[in-house]
C-alpha cells in the first residue's frame, strides 16, 4: 500500500509506504503510549497520519501534553477520535511558566473522560530550559495534584544525578501507577524505577545504531508485564523510518516492537500483545 506523506519536513522526500514488507505481514494491534499529536508538524495531515497509523495495526494512541496550551489541544484531538486518548500536564522544560492557575486549569481539563494520565512531568537537567527550582516544585505540585485525582503519570527524566529517583521516594505513593517514558537511564535507575513500581516506555532510539547501543544491553532486564512501546512523534523517528523521513508518526511504533522483539528473543505477535495490555492497564483502559 502506497501512502502519500504530505508533511512539510518530508515533502522532498519519496512517497513510500511507512511500513516494510516484513511489517505488515504482521497482524496485531499496537498502543503506541507517547506521542505528541498537538504538534505542527501533524497540522496539516493529522487524519492521514492517524489513518497510517491504523494501518500499521496502531489502534490506540495517547497523546501527551506538555503546557496547558497543548494539553488542551490533545484533549480536543482525543475527543473526537476513536482510540485516541490524552494526558495533561506541565513539561520540566515549561516548568518556568508554571502556575497554580495552569495547575488549575489542568485539573479541570483532566475531568474530560478522554484523560487518562498526568504528564509529562519530571526533571531534566540537561538543556535546562527552566531552572532546576521551577522543575523541582512544579514536579512536586504535579504530584500531588495528580494524586487528588488517582491518574498515573508520565514520567520524563535526563541527567537529574538522583534527584528525580529521590524526589519520588518522598512523594510518589506506593501502589501508585505510571511509566518512565523515553527511557535512557543506568542498570541502577531502571531497577529503582521497577521497585517503585513503574513501567518503561521505549522509542525509537533503541533502534539506532550508536546512540541505543546502552539502550539494548538493558532492554533485556526489564520485565514482559513492564514494557511499554512509544514512538514520543514528532520526535526520534527509528531505523529504518529515520533514513526517508524527518518526521515520527505513530505507524512507526511497529519497528520499536520489531527491535524489541529481536533484542529480547520474544516473537513480535507476543511482545505486541504484552505491550498492548500494560499500555492499557498503566493508563486504565479497557483493552479490549
Ligand atoms: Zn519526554
Ligand atoms: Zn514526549
Amino acid at each position: 500500500m502506497i501512502h502519500q506523506i504530505r508533511h512539510p519536513e518530508t515533502r522532498n522526500t519519496k512517497h513510500e509506504t511507512p511500513n516494510t514488507k516484513h511489517q505488515t505481514q504482521l497482524i496485531v494491534k499496537l498502543f503506541d503510549s507517547h506521542c505528541h499529536l498537538d504538534d505542527t508538524a501533524y497540522r496539516n495531515d493529522l487524519d492521514a497520519v492517524l489513518d497510517r497509523a491504523r494501518t500499521a495495526g496502531v489502534d490506540k494512541i495517547m497523546t501527551i501534553g506538555v503546557t496547558r496550551r497543548t494539553s488542551r489541544i490533545g484533549v480536543g484531538i482525543a475527543e473526537s477520535r476513536d482510540g485516541v486518548y490524552a494526558t495533561v500536564g506541565i513539561h520540566p522544560h515549561d516548568a518556568k511558566e508554571g502556575s497554580e492557575k495552569s495547575v488549575d486549569d489542568l485539573r479541570r481539563l483532566a475531568e474530560h473522560p478522554k484523560v487518562k494520565a498526568w504528564g509529562e512531568v519530571g526533571l531534566d537537567f540537561n538543556r535546562m530550559f527552566s531552572s532546576r527550582e521551577d522543575q523541582e516544585k512544579w514536579l512536586i505540585r504535579q504530584l500531588e495534584v495528580s494524586e487528588t485525582l488517582d491518574l498515573p503519570l508520565v514520567f520524563h527524566e535526563r541527567d537529574s544525578n538522583g534527584r528525580f529517583v529521590e524526589i519520588l521516594r518522598e512523594r510518589f505513593r506506593p501502589g501508585r501507577k505510571g511509566v518512565v517514558h523515553c527511557f535512557s537511564g543506568t542498570r541502577k535507575e531502571l531497577e529503582t524505577y521497577l521497585r517503585i513500581g513503574l513501567s518503561i516506555g521505549i522509542t525509537g532510539i533503541v533502534t539506532v545504531q550508536g546512540r541505543g547501543a546502552p539502550l539494548r544491553d538493558l532492554v533485556p532486564f526489564i520485565p514482559l508485564d513492564r514494557l511499554l512501546i512509544e514512538t514520543d512523534g514528532p520526535y526520534l523517528v527509528p531505523v529504518p523510518q529515520r533514513n526517508k523521513f524527518r518526521c515520527n508518526e505513530p505507524a512507526f511504533v511497529r519497528s520499536v516492537l520489531l527491535k524489541l522483539a529481536d533484542i529480547r528473543g520474544e516473537t513480535p505477535e507476543e511482545l505486541a500483545r504484552a505491550t498492548y495490555e500494560n499500555a492499557c492497564r498503566v493508563y486504565s483502559i479497557n483493552c479490549s
